[in-house]
């Protein structure tokens, strides 16, 4: 089969969709790679890389497009890319369908065969192609509320761990999934005094089991909030409630009763936010303030650590993508129905169900 990768357009997206570790796997199993010059620069992967692996190495996206069986990239196809997609191929990448009609309908409309990264799911019920960008964002979360916490940044000019004679900084997180747990795996580490949040019982049950020592848990109330709001160096919201916009968990007002410099950094922004003054920035204007407190909001945090998160990624979308070129689409996901919850778009129709809810289409 021909695996085709082209360079990603969106804007200040640095990854690349397949590793050289990837594409030499990929050609192991004797199948063909092309990929676009310049591709993997972003993550530290120049094009010598994917040459001495035996991998081709194309100018443009135009020849991968219009020759690769399987497109694999990391963000969705933009409007440029869907024009060039072709029914027959399949693409495997991030596509997050449900609030992108243009998207969903382009798609559908060309006759590929998409196959969405973050509806591939495994037997724990998880989202196995999604949890290493939330291990990178809930991990950079602690760096850069450290960053923030900077007297230059507006900051409190707290240290995450203090120093003898002078107590670390108290860091709360809002909800203890992948993100929450990695944010505060990291900021305790850092020698910070970390509390986590969450309304799952079981997952706090893990969360004490596994890292009792290191942080505490409390149940995730208006009161326990209110109670540690006061003295937070840093809040990070990391809460998810799947299909559901975040849940606003700190008002304008709760603001008044945080210390001055304090920092609310808000990983949930992708899903609209879990604090009522959060915006989305980006890495290049990642900050603002409210009413004394700092705020950072990026929507794409492992876009800064692109190398990082383009292994990640790697590592974890190898195993399918190797599937789906070995087997072709049908059997690979015949053979496994966690492969099969990945298919959004197929023969012109849409596939997934919680995007056609979403659009008003019957799936
Ligand atoms: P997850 O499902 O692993 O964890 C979410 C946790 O929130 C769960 O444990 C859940 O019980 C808890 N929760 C739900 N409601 C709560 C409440 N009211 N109070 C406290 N806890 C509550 O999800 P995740 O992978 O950790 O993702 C968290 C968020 O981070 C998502 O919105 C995700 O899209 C986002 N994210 C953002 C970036 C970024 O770059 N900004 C990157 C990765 C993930």
């Amino acid at each position: 089969m021909l695996i085709g990768c082209p360079k990603e357009i969106k804007a200040q997206e640095y990854r690349v969709g397949l590793t050289p570790n990837a594409a030499r796997e990929a050609v192991a199993h004797g199948h063909e790679v092309l990929i676009e010059a310049g591709a993997g620069v972003g993550a530290g992967f120049p094009d010598e890389d994917y040459r001495a692996i035996g991998a081709g190495v194309v100018d443009g996206p135009e020849e991968i497009f219009a020759s690769a069986d399987l497109v694999v990239k990391v963000k969705e196809p933009q409007a440029k890319e869907r024009a060039m997609l072709r029914e027959g191929q399949v693409l495997f990448t991030y596509l997050h369908l449900a609030p992108d009609p243009a998207q969903t309908r382009e798609l559908m409309a060309s006759g590929v065969t998409a196959i969405a990264y973050e509806t591939v799911t495994d037997s724990e019920g998880g989202l196995p192609l999604l949890a290493p960008m939330s291990e990178v964002a809930g991990r950079l979360a602690a760096q850069m509320g450290a960053w923030a916490l900077q007297k230059a940044n507006g900051g409190r000019g707290t240290l995450m761990g203090g120093v003898p004679g002078v107590g670390p900084a108290n860091v709360v997180v809002i909800g203890g999934g992948v993100v929450g747990t990695n944010a505060a795996r990291i900021a305790s580490g850092m020698g910070a005094h970390v509390t986590v949040l969450d309304r799952s019982l079981s997952r706090m049950r893990y969360l004490d089991d596994v890292f009792g020592g290191q942080f505490g848990t409390r149940y995730s109330s208006a009161g326990a909030l209110a109670e540690l709001l006061g003295d937070a160096d840093l809040v990070v919201g990391a809460v998810l409630i799947p299909g559901a916009e975040a849940p606003k968990l700190v008002r304008r007002d709760d603001l008044a009763v945080m210390k001055p410099g304090a920092v609310l950094l808000d990983v949930a922004i992708d899903q609209g936010g879990c604090f009522e003054t959060s915006r989305p920035t980006t890495h290049d204007d990642p900050i603002y303030e409210v009413d004394g407190i700092i705020h950072y909001c990026v929507a794409n945090m492992p876009g800064a650590v692109a190398r990082t998160a383009t292994i990640a990624l790697g590592n974890a979308t190898m195993p399918y993508m190797l599937a789906l070129a070995d087997k072709g689409w049908q059997a690979a996901c015949e053979d496994d129905p966690h492969l099969l919850e990945g298919l959004n778009v197929h023969g012109g129709h849409l596939t997934y169900y919680a995007v056609g809810r979403a659009q008003g289409i019957d799936v």
